[in-house]
């Protein structure tokens, strides 16, 4: 499986490892990568041959874990943001000058290296989340917060893996403590931890305090964790027969494995993953001798909820394409989505009257234009939507990406718009008379009564309605109406 995408219609590609395609309307896409899990790497190896940018850390990784040339990956700081060039073939601006974008890579919360990206250009702005568990730090982070203040944010391209589940995650803390209360009950038995390559290392040092005893990881395993930093001769070893505590690959545990283990010796399996509440198969319950700790990497549903209310994103689109709920079951990102719909539906109903008529009140004027190319900016992109690329393109000849990146000092993004509270107030104002009026047309619709209109509610609901717009249209009404 693979989670990486192609960003609709720019040549931005992230965690995803192709090559243009042939006769494409690119050449070469700008690549970046978010973090070293292998549903992300799919076709980052030692044969690529253009350019990568990333974090430090995840730089280090790839060049050991997927022994990636060191020359082509570019370790980006967290926090700066960083100019760009676009392919040449991207849209040209007026001045036939190539386009720059800035981009910044930011702390993803998932496993360490992880980032996220937000992308800025012509295109307006555009956050890929990659895999991130959300967490209330985000919202004082310096770029997040921007974007927050800013309600500006065009697309958010969001890590979806469990929209559909309802429940909270506990905390990576609590699941810790979970873990140790397991380890207590079974004091003397071998402890199987149910790992993925990275990600659950801080659990592992905690069995190693919580047992005195060195905890077994594979020599692979072990240079990964070096480069993470971790003081892994005092916790690790790569000897079986000196650890009770061994890491295994979560998907190599199974019951049959712990059955033949347990004719060994006594033994448990602590799977640290909340992938499991996606399922209901019995493959994926526990026993006596299989432990899950839902211990997630990943946003749960009202956490990706906190996020969407956070930032207010224009549009969502999904990371992950695979879900097993996602058939017939709404999900907090379906929810997010129908309540921008509704808003967009309102602001087109406003603006919509505001064009009919002329615009007499400078001071007014330039704050509703201001306000409504805010509330209803859209994703800009230059290029039609059906030059959108797709993801499944075949391989053609590489061709060396030479776009040179300029750090640029870690600066806010440009400051929101100012929306007066005096015409928020009347904007507010005016979109409930416009939703009653049309609750109430719905009615007469459905009475079949169209003298209805003519009804002094109905008159007196339209008459509040012309009083708000009147200073901004400058249209007088009918004296016999005054
Ligand atoms: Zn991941």
């Amino acid at each position: 499986m693979t989670n990486g995408k192609l960003l609709t219609g720019l040549p931005i590609a992230v965690d995803f490892w192709k090559l243009p395609q042939s006769g494409g309307l690119y050449k070469t896409y700008l690549y970046f990568l978010t973090h070293l899990h292998t549903d992300h790497t799919k076709g980052l190896t030692s044969t690529w041959t253009e350019t990568v940018y990333t974090s430090s850390l995840n730089r280090e990784l790839a060049i050991t874990m997927l022994k990636v040339n060191p020359e082509l990956i570019k370790p980006l700081e967290i926090g700066v943001s960083y100019k760009m060039t676009l392919p040449s073939e991207y849209g040209k601006s007026d001045d036939n000058q190539s386009q720059f974008i800035s981009v910044t890579p930011i702390d993803a919360n998932h496993i360490k290296g992880s980032v996220m990206f937000l992308f800025e250009g012509s295109f307006g702005r555009i956050l890929y989340t990659g895999d991130f568990r959300w967490c209330e730090a985000m919202m004082i982070d310096p770029v997040l917060q921007n974007l927050s203040e800013s309600k500006n944010l065009n697309i958010l391209y969001i890590d979806n893996t469990f929209e559909h589940i309802g429940n909270e995650f506990p905390t990576r803390k609590q699941c810790t403590k979970e873990v140790l209360k397991i380890m207590k009950k079974h004091p003397y038995h071998r402890i199987i931890f149910g790992c993925q390559t990275i990600g659950k290392e801080d659990v592992l040092l905690q069995a190693f305090l919580e047992r005195k005893e060195k905890v077994y990881v594979p020599e692979t395993i072990l240079i990964c964790y070096r480069l993470l930093g971790l003081p892994c001769e005092e916790i690790f070893t790569t000897n079986q027969a000196d650890s009770l505590l061994w890491f295994e690959k979560l998907n190599q545990i199974s019951q049959f494995d712990l059955r033949k283990k347990n004719s060994e010796m006594p033994t448990i399996a602590i799977k640290l993953t909340a992938s499991g509440l996606l399922y209901t198969s019995s493959k994926f319950k526990d026993d006596e001798l299989i432990f899950t700790v839902p211990y997630s990497n990943h946003s749960s549903a009202s956490e990706l909820a906190k996020c969407l209310d956070f930032l207010q994103p224009s549009s969502v689109e999904r990371i992950v394409k695979t879900n097993p709920h996602k058939a017939g079951s709404s999900s907090v990102i379906d929810s997010y989505l129908a309540t921008i719909k509704a808003a967009e539906l309102t602001d087109d109903i406003t603006s919509d009257s505001m064009e009919l008529s002329s615009f007499e009140s400078p001071v007014l004027k330039s704050q509703v234009s201001d306000y409504f190319s805010s509330a209803v900016s859209k994703f800009e992109s230059p290029l039609p939507h059906d030059t959108a690329l797709s993801e499944d393109m075949d391989d053609e000849i590489p061709i060396e990406l030479k776009s040179p990146v300029i750090p640029v000092a870690a600066q806010k993004s440009p400051s929101s718009t100012t929306i007066s509270e005096e015409l928020e107030d009347v904007i507010t104002k005016a979109n409930s008379i416009i939703v009653s009026i049309f609750s109430d047309l719905d009615q007469f619709k459905e009475e079949n009564n169209n003298d209805n209109i003519y009804s002094d509610a109905f008159i007196e609901k339209l008459m509040s309605l012309h009083k708000i717009y009147q200073p901004l249209t400058g249209v007088s009404m009918c004296n016999e109406y005054k």
